[in-house]
């Protein structure tokens, strides 16, 4: 790839954190896709697990480290790590290209990567040389001020940095099937074609009013998962083709995205 190449721009799912463990077909499928990317100057995750009130906040760590921010799983989970380097000089010229977009972003040198991050990148980029800033989602947020950030973010994809949200289109915890085998539930399926059939015909308006979705209330019981979408939207130069389609639990969609 020359240096006046235009990175993709990534939505991955990353489902239960026991994908860190076994990957299965979603896990092979990010690892084919990261072989084929070209040198990476940095990677910027934004992740369904950094909501923080007030402005946009930017990680900014030389080192940032992981948490293992969950609950209740096998303690080989608590062992995974993914020493990637932080950089401090992506999360100043992140927060200058959102400034010039009117929108307000602090850096924050303590924040480590979270598993919404963590997870996907040990497939996308095993051996965790490149650096990873993260992005977070403002309480106070809208699909309208993410879809605002994506595009401000954008040029970046010109100087080597791959922008990936992280997060899953349908992700409700209270309503998981835990039988695992029936597939999807009706509402999932429904809700998960809406978004797909808006996002390939690029109907990005209709994808600001998802609320009035078929399978809305079940399939996003709170919008932390689905927002980073609209980032990965905005800082899009085209319409997106599905990286991976499936499903865990039957209420965690896996379906991932590239955006050209
Ligand atoms: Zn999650």
């Amino acid at each position: 790839m020359s240096s006046q190449s235009v990175l993709p721009t990534l939505f991955l799912a990353h489902g239960s954190p026991m994908l860190a463990l076994d990957g299965e077909d979603w896990g092979k499928a990010v690892s084919a896709f990261g072989r084929q990317l070209p040198p990476l100057r940095a990677i910027l995750v934004c992740s369904s697990h950094w909501e923080a009130p007030g402005p946009f906040r930017l990680s900014s760590a030389e080192v940032p480290g992981v948490m293992h921010d969950f609950g209740g799983f096998p303690e080989a989970l608590y062992a995974l790590d993914y020493p990637a380097p932080g950089s401090p000089e992506l999360a100043v010229e992140a927060s200058g290209l959102l400034a010039k977009a009117g929108l307000e972003a602090v850096l924050d040198p303590e924040r480590p990567l979270d598993h919404g991050a963590w997870v996907p990148l040990r497939y996308l980029r095993p051996e965790a040389s490149v650096p990873v800033i993260q992005l977070s989602l403002p309480l106070s947020r809208t699909p309208e001020l993410l879809l605002a950030a994506g595009r401000a973010l954008a040029p970046l994809r010109q100087s080597g940095v791959l922008i990936l949200g992280s997060g899953g289109i349908v992700h409700n915890l209270r309503l998981l099937d835990w039988g695992g085998t029936s597939g999807p539930q009706p509402w999932a399926t429904a809700f998960s074609r809406w978004i797909q059939a808006q996002l390939v015909a690029g109907n990005e308006a209709a994808l600001m009013d998802w609320k009035g979705a078929p399978g809305s209330a079940e399939s996003v019981p709170t919008s932390e998962h689905l927002d980073p979408l609209f980032l990965s939207l905005g800082a899009s130069g085209g319409l997106p083709e599905a990286l991976y389609e499936g499903w865990q639990l039957g209420s965690l969609s896996l379906t991932s995205y590239v955006f050209p």
